[in-house]
């Protein structure tokens, strides 16, 4: 089965809001794991909040955490990430308001 994740040791990236402990299809060892792909697809919704895609969204799409359970294997679909996508900007919004209030405070006006 198709295992898209690259570990940072074959291709160091240093970024650990983006990555999750998986397997790594190159060298085959457990470590910190990108999926860049996944990554590029969170990119075209045009999410660049690494800190949203840290805490609401998959690292991995498969061959992540659960590596020793037999359904590892099984990517999720665009279809399913782009569900995922969905609520967790959903999720995201009050954060956007609470930021923007913020700001105007910031800002004096009141
Ligand atoms: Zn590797």
């Amino acid at each position: 089965m198709f295992n898209p994740n690259v570990c940072d040791n074959c291709i160091p990236i240093d970024n650990y809001f983006l990555s999750d402990k998986g397997l790594c299809s190159i060298c085959g060892k457990v470590d910190e794991c990108y999926d860049a792909d996944l990554i590029r697809f969170y990119h075209s919704f045009g999410i660049t909040n690494e800190d949203l895609i840290w805490m609401n969204l998959p690292k991995l799409r498969g061959f992540g955490h659960d590596i020793f359970s037999p359904s590892h294997a099984d990517l999720l679909t665009w279809e399913q990430v782009e569900k995922l996508v969905m609520s967790a900007l959903k999720a995201q919004k009050p954060e956007i308001n609470f930021y923007s209030i913020n700001s105007i405070f910031r800002r004096g006006i009141y």
